[in-house]
């Protein structure tokens, strides 16, 4: 019983963390968490080791390094170790199907060519050779991205959506956000690659989530194990409840009963983060744009005296022109921009 609340509370804690995380994004508060932690921890963290922290902090998340590629790829490897090792076996001894239990090795080569075709592609960077060709995409909106910007690094006149990566050192063509994960940015031509890349490595995810707890619920049916009951410690007869079974299940598969909390949790943090990257798709937002949307557009709002606010709503999603454009604007991106240039 013990096992099965304590992985409901860490499975509860994780999920409320990472929407009270999205929350505080969204509303900007995240910063002001950020600092007031940091300023905790410089009076009870030595000196030194704050640097070092401080360091390894800019080494992860501020320069490109493989260290998430590799941490990815190990995550991967454990779980379909584990996948092939036991559940498989077992699985096959229960005469599943044999299609059914090869689907998650499908995903993962499809998974893991997306994933090195997000890593690889350049996502869109901006030269002295595209700059002109690359100003005609898109239409500057005046507040977000306005007219005849230059990017002080690269020295370039700056398009409309695109942004300076202070990763990679480069201005990149319709920014989404930078992936430590893929070791790249997330750009106009690797957009539709790394929503491939999600969309396989949530599935994958599920599907291993699946066939365990198929498998483990045919173990319980096959056992008899629910008719049966266990005498508590004061000699009283009760009939075996769920808690039980989690318990004992635990104890005879321990690896695959941590192997299912793992990739369960991981469904749905991943799940969550595909129907959010599937919304700005179908709306044609990149992350970036999201991020600094409405700030921006308050900003420019508030300056407009009496400006409604079904305005700003207008202004908001000039991009976006219908479903199938959106998702054409992702999936066919060359095609789109010949359309938006011709136009
Ligand atoms: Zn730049
Ligand atoms: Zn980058």
């Amino acid at each position: 019983m013990d096992f099965l609340v304590l992985l409901l509370f860490y499975s509860a804690v994780v999920l409320v963390g990472g929407a009270a995380t999205c929350v505080c994004w969204r509303t900007r508060s995240l910063t002001g968490l950020a600092r007031g932690g940091t300023q905790i921890f410089s009076y009870i963290i030595p000196e030194c080791l704050q640097r070092a922290m401080l360091s390894l902090l800019h080494y992860l998340f501020h320069t490109r390094n493989y260290t998430f590629i590799i941490l990815h790829l190990i995550l991967q490897w454990m779980v379909y170790t584990e996948y092939t090792w036991e559940i498989f076996g077992y699985c096959r001894d229960l005469d599943f199907s044999l299609c059914y239990l090869l689907l998650p090795y499908l995903l993962l080569i499809v998974n893991l060519a997306f994933f090195t075709l997000s890593s690889v592609t350049d996502p869109g960077t901006i030269t002295k050779a595209n700059e002109l060709s690359l100003l005609q995409v898109y239409e500057f909106d005046e507040v977000t991205f306005p007219k005849n910007v230059r990017c002080s690094t690269c020295d370039l006149r700056k398009p409309a959506r695109s942004k300076h990566c202070g990763v990679c050192n480069r201005c990149v063509h319709r920014f989404d956000h930078h992936c430590v994960w893929v070791n790249n940015c997330i750009g106009a031509w690797n957009a539709r690659y790394f929503l491939i890349y999600l969309l396989t490595l949530t599935a994958s995810a599920a599907a291993v989530a699946v066939v365990s707890t198929v498998f483990l619920v045919r173990v319980v049916a096959l056992s008899d194990l629910y008719l049966q009951t266990y005498i508590d410690d004061l000699g009283h007869s009760h009939v075996i409840d769920i808690f039980v079974l989690v318990q004992y299940l635990f104890l005879t598969f321990p690896r695959i009963v941590f192997l299912l909390g793992f990739v369960v949790m991981l469904s749905f943090l991943l799940g969550g983060f595909l129907c959010f990257v599937l919304y700005l798709a179908a709306t044609n937002q990149t992350m970036n744009e999201w991020y600094r949307g409405d700030r921006a557009w308050y900003q420019h709002c508030s300056q407009v005296a009496g400006a409604p606010s079904a305005e700003s709503q207008v202004y908001r999603n000039i991009h976006s022109h219908g479903l199938w454009s959106n998702l054409g604007e992702i999936f066919l991106p060359a095609a789109a921009h010949y359309e938006k240039k011709r136009t």
